[in-house]
């Protein structure tokens, strides 16, 4: 079956007791067993519950991996895959990576004894020379934030695997809807299930999916010995939402790249970062590992200073101003002082993350509005 059939069906078959055609919210926290010492389907919820498993066979299924895992949200899952290492391990991660990855990688995975480096994803010399013998996972993002970069998945694979260590990557800019990362060499493929696979800004999740059997045993074993389970009312409302996650990419990447191609003509912008762009120095990575769609997020810097770019944020009506992403409605941000400001001003300033910078989330309202809303707020601030 397609992918869109799957989204549907897969994980989410009517209940066999009463045929309702939406499975129910299992919110029993534990289980009676079959007898003292033997087990049934399900024992405890932190464990195990029928609505988990429902969405994480879902998950398992989209990605093409054995075996998904859905945790209470994305930092919990990307946790959840950093405890798979040991004191003295080394991670090589992208350099334009979500802030709060950033600051996991650098403020508590340093407790543990497990140090990092950040590496730009576009570039695979520097890339092989940040690996070092004790280098036990690379760690990238699909379309890295809020500079757009794209890593060359099989390639850095290769590297890594070379190396000895996992390729971890957080797919939650491209969803399974547009790449999926198990397919073209990763080991781990992480999401935060709160953008566009829950596609509501309703939901905190997050999803770790491996093809690898024994893998997905060992981070199920860090899951439960954790337990930063996604609880009941979130899986069903996960479940939903993946139900139209391909239907909503397909809309919001062609809107999304309307609007970049109409951002790059707009006066008041100086530079327009989008993968599905012709301008996008990876433009032709981008079409090789995703197709036709590229995701609903576009970066765009404006012709002005820290204070004018603030006031763009401040100034639109429908584009909320809010960090998140992936959602039906729009979002403006500014990373230097939103999504990034956990970075430290040195790193922005390495990294090209830029005061003029501003990261927008395309959401499903009217284009013709959204332009409209952009425009305004240029000339509010800038003129
Ligand atoms: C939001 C986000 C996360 C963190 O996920 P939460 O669900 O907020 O914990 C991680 N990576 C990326 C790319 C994100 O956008």
């Amino acid at each position: 079956m397609k992918f869109r059939t799957r989204a549907i069906h897969v994980g989410s078959e009517p209940d066999p007791a009463t045929g309702a055609v939406v499975p129910p919210i299992y919110l029993a926290t534990t289980y009676v067993q079959p007898g003292a010492g033997t087990w049934g389907a399900f024992d405890y919820s932190r464990s195990g519950s029928p609505t988990r498993a429902g969405v994480e066979r879902t998950l398992a299924d989209l990605e093409g991996g054995c075996g998904a895992l859905a945790f209470s949200s994305g930092m919990a899952a990307i946790h959840g895959a950093t405890m798979l290492l040991r004191s003295g391990d080394h991670i090589v991660a992208g350099s334009d990576i979500y802030g709060g990855a950033y600051r996991l990688l650098h403020k508590i995975c340093n407790r543990s004894g497990i140090s990092v480096s950040l590496t730009p994803v576009n570039d695979l010399k520097q890339f092989e020379a940040a690996m070092r013998p004790n280098t036990k996972m690379v760690w990238v993002e699909s379309i890295g934030n809020p500079l757009m970069s794209i890593p060359d998945l099989p390639a850095i694979a290769e590297i890594a695997h070379r190396h000895g260590a996992w390729l971890g990557v957080d797919s939650t800019f491209t969803s399974p809807a547009i790449m999926r990362p198990l397919e073209l060499g990763a080991d781990i493929v992480m999401h935060s299930a709160t953008k566009y696979l829950g596609g509501h800004s309703d939901c905190l999740a997050g999803v770790l999916a491996t093809k690898d059997p024994e893998l997905h045993k060992e981070l199920y074993f860090i899951q439960n010995a954790t337990g930063a389970v996604l609880a009941g009312l979130e899986c069903f409302l996960l479940q939903r939402g993946i139900k139209t996650l391909d239907l909503r990419m397909k809309e919001q990447s062609q809107a999304a790249l309307e609007i970049a191609q109409w951002l790059e003509t707009h006066p008041l912008v100086s530079r327009v970062l989008y993968p599905g762009l012709e301008s996008h120095p990876q433009h032709d990575l981008a079409k090789r590992l995703m197709g036709d769609r590229f995701g609903a997020v576009v970066s765009f810097e404006i012709r002005g200073d820290f204070a004018q770019t603030k006031k763009v944020c401040e100034s639109t009506k429908l584009f909320g101003l809010a960090v998140s992403l992936g959602a039906v409605e729009s979002l403006i941000e500014q990373p230097a002082s939103m999504s990034h400001a956990s970075y430290d001003a040195a790193a922005r300033a390495k990294f090209g993350i830029v005061d003029s910078l501003i990261r927008i989330s395309v959401g499903l309202e009217d284009i013709e509005d959204l332009k409209a809303d952009i425009d305004q707020a240029l000339h509010i601030a800038c003129t």
